[in-house]
């Protein structure tokens, strides 16, 4: 087990968001049901599957349930968190008594489920208007601090890692799950949480498909092979994306290799604070559009990222947002040719205040023989 990206992990500010939270919050209700449990994670620390965060003007309480209740007193007070922790599966009582002098309770809007929203109106705020509160975490989730650059970075190492010793096996041809296998247990071992999403390994024409599942086909001569990897550490994500060619590449192959490649080099030089997210898009597209390509460029080209794989920023033609330091993004330009193959190649930066800086570094260098 090698674990030396994870011992200096900066310790992370919780009481800070939570103020953050309570000024977000002030113009806009009393308290707030914090019910989307990535926002409870960011809020308190606690990992489990079944969590509610009540947000009042001078206290915290999560409501968890009996499978919860050692895990959310350790991992609270790791986090240097003071919320109370009450452990039931019937809240009303203690919802609606503590919120009996809140004239209005806000709910996660982009979170709540239909029958969710009736019992809390019914049941749980009885006495309380409902305001619907969009985005409000999200967005203040959005800049990361620098202890959450720094698990990203952490995550992003790892695969570097993992990809770079699963290279020289794509010549002994290897099934596309056999190469995913082995890089999600590669970054597990470094100590990752696990992957950050479903690795991707895509050979010859399963290239030309964006988010292809690893099958049986072995990587064969003269295959692009497209790989889409990341991992997660203490539940921060890296997103990367390399594309190589088994052998030399066709003259085809070559020129999408090439196009991909200074998209992808423009996005990167363009992304900095103060530049309009369109405005990466753009730069990385009107490339391959020159090229001829245009209609096969068929997602955004990149997100945000962090305890999610894919957060609200958008790196698209159609996004108004400004990039700002402490944003964490990818930039992925790709090209699909149905029954040819494709070719993506993305890193994830951290927006800084010059500029930016990958921090998945793994070489672009997609000749393999
Ligand atoms: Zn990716
Ligand atoms: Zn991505």
């Amino acid at each position: 087990m090698s674990l030396h990206h994870l011992h200096q992990l900066a310790p992370m500010d919780r009481r800070r968001r939570l103020s953050r939270l309570r000024e977000a919050l002030d113009p806009i209700a009393d308290a707030l049901l914090v019910t989307k449990l990535v926002n409870v994670r960011w809020l308190t620390g606690f990992t489990g599957s079944s969590a509610m965060l009540l947000v009042l003007p001078g206290r915290e309480m999560l409501v968890t349930d009996g499978r919860y209740r050692e895990q959310a007193a350790d991992e609270l007070s790791a986090a240097g968190v003071g919320a109370d922790i009450e452990v039931t599966t019937t809240p009303a009582a203690f919802l609606s008594g503590l919120t009996s002098r809140c004239p209005r309770v806000a709910l996660e809007a982009d979170d709540v489920s239909w029958s969710l929203q009736r019992t809390a109106d019914a049941e749980w705020f009885p006495r309380s208007e409902l305001v619907a509160s969009a985005g409000l975490i999200d967005e203040l989730r959005e800049i990361k601090d620098a202890a959450e650059i720094d698990r990203i970075e952490a995550a992003a190492t790892i695969a570097d890692d993992a990809l770079a010793g699963v290279l020289s096996q794509l010549v002994s041809r290897p099934s596309e799950a056999e190469v995913a296998t082995e890089i999600e247990s590669a970054m597990r071992r470094a100590g990752a949480d696990g992957p950050a999403f479903e690795t991707i390994v895509a050979a010859g024409p399963n290239s030309a498909q964006p988010h292809h599942h690893p099958g049986p086909r072995r990587i064969a001569r003269g295959d692009l092979v497209v790989i889409d990897m990341g991992a997660m550490v203490d539940g921060y994500r890296s997103d990367m994306t390399r594309t190589f060619c088994v052998g030399p590449p066709t003259k085809e192959q070559a020129r999408l290799l090439d196009v991909v490649t200074a998209a992808h080099a423009a996005g990167v030089k363009i992304a900095g604070p103060g530049v309009a997210t369109r405005a990466v898009d753009a730069a990385a597209r009107s490339i391959i559009r020159d090229a001829g390509w245009a209609e096969h460029f068929v997602h955004p080209t990149g997100h945000g990222l962090g305890l999610e794989i894919h957060e609200p920023l958008r790196l698209s033609a159609t996004s108004d947002a400004t990039l700002a330091a402490g944003h964490a993004v990818t930039v992925e330009p790709g090209v699909y040719l149905p029954g040819v193959g494709g070719v993506r190649l993305e890193d994830t930066l951290e927006i800084t205040p010059g500029g930016n800086r990958p921090l998945t570094r793994s070489p672009v260098a997609p000749v393999i023989t």
